[in-house]
């Protein structure tokens, strides 16, 4: 089928909209293929519903190659299963819910791991059943705290996500490596320009994961790479935690008091004071999990950064060797977490910072007791920064707590050579869930031997949609998109200039023939429309190959011109389907 542009609905703009900061926002708006419907809210327009169905297919096709089996689950889910991992409660406002005619709390899915997680356990109970991988392409709904960028980030995308099951950790790694492997291809095949990072998990869960980053200067991922080929998300980058020490062995030399070096009571007032909670003010028994990490900036001015939260009172209780006092462990609320969007929510023990916790602050502190509340400030290794550590009596057995900051030419954790930093957009992530999912889910299956084992779980997703402004950011130049062929929306943009018949009959049989030899063609046989508009249009919408059929006509040539490199030669009218088949 030819597109016609006499009939296209299309309408370019040639004025940037007035909300776009990035390329691809403001090309995709002004070539016509999207519109925004809200903020973070777009419409897709013909060309661009067609580059999305692109995407779609290559992902579609690799997830099938590595045996994948499509499936597609409602947005619209209901409250319990969410509820039965926390994540009801943990996504916090990112979180679309909605209450039906009944008062029955339902949400739009932000990601799928309990619906799959569940279909699974409805269905299958052996180890032969396994391995498995479902996957869907669907629309995801997160309320972002800043849709910004257009399609790059919104409160409405597409995504694929797949999940895997397996019987043993050992079956799991395949299936990573298999999902790696298809990520690989299906980022290559979109003409991306990307790294494979090592990243944290998120909201996710789980332990080992890798994004993959279209390396792009409006990305909103830094990530630090080596010669040697160390690659991580800055938010990942850890050296091995120390050992943890006893108590009474940890360091205590690390840090000097200093002047204001604050007492517990200026702590809390400091605390209400700045970062106020919701429904009770900071008391100094906000102590064992309520773990409150606050970075002063080398500029005096300070930010919350990680804070505990319950769920690891067991583990406490084992490293302590002696009972935790349940009067404190009162959580922090969502609506906490909710007032501060830079708290990271993590658990923080002995030698690890929260493994949410996400400011990359390398430090060690110093524990000590004021007023029977332990509590600890320290320095980062570069002493550049300085963070309080408001904890409570007992906190940790051990003081030393260890995350990892990186500047540009730090030696890489591997010893891979010098680090540098660089933006990245996330296009795709790989997550190692572990049996996170499966063990709150209850998705069990028998073994060999008979025993009841729990699933090893991993989830993987794809940026559908952002991939689509991806592209655009890694590939236009001033005059417009500059499509990848396999997701372009045609082949051939070919324009008909000036007012001749003979001009318009020798178009319109050479589209007739391209269409016939398989050549996907958009058309400009609009009349009355300058030849200057006209070029001006196909620049913008970025076909790999532009076809100008004009004057040269009478000397019985058309001239071809290739979008990317600029390059134009003349070819015989009577070649040119031939030539660009
Ligand atoms: P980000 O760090 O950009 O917020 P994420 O880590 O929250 O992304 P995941 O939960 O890993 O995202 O989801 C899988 C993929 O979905 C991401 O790698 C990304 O490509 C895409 N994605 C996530 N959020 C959005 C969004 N708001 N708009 C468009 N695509 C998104
Ligand atoms: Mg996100
Ligand atoms: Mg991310
Ligand atoms: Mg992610």
């Amino acid at each position: 089928m030819v597109l016609r542009m006499s009939t296209l609905f299309l309408r370019t703009l040639r004025e940037d909209p007035v909300d776009a900061e990035v390329a691809s926002h403001k090309l995709l708006v002004r070539a016509g293929y999207v519109r925004r419907a809200a903020p973070g809210i777009y419409s897709w327009l013909p060309l661009g519903y067609m580059v999305l169905r692109n995407v779609e297919a290559i992902v579609r096709e690799e997830m099938n190659a590595i045996g994948a089996q499509e499936v597609h689950f409602p947005a619209l889910l209901p409250r319990e299963p969410y509820e039965a991992t926390n994540r009801w409660e943990e996504y916090g406002d990112t979180l679309f819910r909605v209450v039906d005619r009944k008062g029955g709390d339902y949400m739009l899915g932000p990601t799928h791991e309990e619906m799959f997680t569940l279909l699974v356990k409805d269905l299958y109970s052996s180890y032969k059943d396994l391995p498995l991988s479902l996957y869907q392409i669907q629309t995801k709904y997160r309320d972002e705290a800043r849709p910004r960028a257009g399609i790059l980030r919104g409160r409405e995308f597409v995504m694929k996500d797949s999940y895997s099951f397996d019987v043993s950790d050992e079956a799991f790694m395949r299936s990573y490596e298999a999902h790696r492997g298809a990520y690989i291809r299906i980022f290559d095949r979109l003409g991306l320009d990307y790294v494979v990072v090592a990243a944290m998990s998120g909201a996710m869960g789980g332990s080992a994961s890798e994004e993959f980053l279209a390396i792009a200067e409006s990305g909103e991922d830094t990530y630090v790479r080596s010669p040697g080929g160390y690659a991580a998300n800055v938010e990942a980058v850890r050296t091995p935690a120390p050992a943890p020490l006893p108590y009474e062995d940890a360091p205590a030399a690390h840090v000097e008091d200093t002047p204001d070096t604050p007492t517990i009571e200026t702590l809390v007032d400091d605390l209400n004071a700045r970062f106020p909670r919701q429904d009770r003010p900071w008391t100094a028994a906000d102590t064992l999990k309520n773990v409150l990490v606050i970075l002063h900036h080398p500029d005096g001015t300070r930010e919350p950064l990680a804070v505990g939260v319950p769920g690891d009172r067991e583990v406490d209780e084992k490293r302590l060797g002696a009972q935790v006092d349940p009067a404190v462990l009162e959580p922090f609320t969502e609506a906490d977490f909710a007032a501060h969007p830079s708290l990271a929510k993590g658990y923080i023990g002995p030698g690890v910072l929260g493994e949410k916790n996400t400011s990359g602050i390398r430090f060690l502190v110093d524990p000590r007791v004021v007023d029977g509340t332990r509590w600890v400030t320290g320095a980062d290794r570069h002493g550049k920064h300085v963070v309080d550590l408001v904890c409570g009596r007992d906190f940790t057995p051990d003081g030393t707590i260890e995350a990892a900051e990186v500047r540009d030419g730090d030696p890489a954790p591997d010893g891979s050579g010098p680090l540098e930093t660089a933006r990245g957009i996330e296009m795709g992530h790989i997550f190692q869930l572990g049996r996170k999912y499966s063990e709150a889910l209850g998705l069990q299956v028998l073994d060999e031997n008979g025993k009841l084992v729990t699933v090893t779980m991993g989830s993987y997703g794809v940026g559908v949609s952002r991939a689509v402004a991806a592209i655009v950011e890694n590939s236009h130049d001033d005059a417009g998109i500059v499509w990848p062929r396999e997701v372009a929306p045609a082949d051939v943009h070919l324009v008909a200039t000036g007012k001749d018949d003979a001009v318009f009959d020798a178009a319109e049989s050479l589209a007739g023939e391209l269409d016939t030899a398989g050549v996907r063609v958009i058309y400009d046989d609009r009349r009355g429309v300058s030849p200057g508009v006209k070029f001006k249009d196909s620049e913008l919408v970025g076909v790999p190959t532009i076809v100008v059929v004009g004057r040269g006509l009478a000397d019985g040539v058309v001239e071809v011109k290739d979008r990317r490199s600029g390059e134009r030669h003349e070819v015989a009218v009577a070649d040119a389907a031939e030539h660009l088949r």
